[in-house]
């Protein structure tokens, strides 16, 4: 028996999906279908090096989120004299 999302192979009789469709089933019952395909619009339907490239932005905006904030006293002791 195959998935009925991506025809892979299911890994249950009782299931309908294999395991990755069930990951993307559990997920998008989690952040909503509209927020899913969203994210599938905006970073999936690109090409690879596109793809790369949105996820590396992704990752800076989150490091950039998650930096203690810097006073202006501690940037210029960072600064090269
Ligand atoms: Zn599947």
């Amino acid at each position: 028996m195959s998935c009925y999302f991506c025809g892979g192979y299911r890994e249950t009789w009782t299931g309908y999906f294999c395991e990755s469709c069930q990951e993307m089933s559990r997920i998008t019952k989690v952040y909503g279908t509209q927020e899913v395909l969203d994210i599938l619009r905006t970073t999936c339907i690109r090409n690879k090096k596109q793809i790369n490239n949105k996820i590396e932005n992704v990752k800076k905006e989150q490091e950039q989120a998650e930096a203690p904030v810097q006073t202006r006293s501690q940037k210029k002791k960072d600064q090269p004299k």
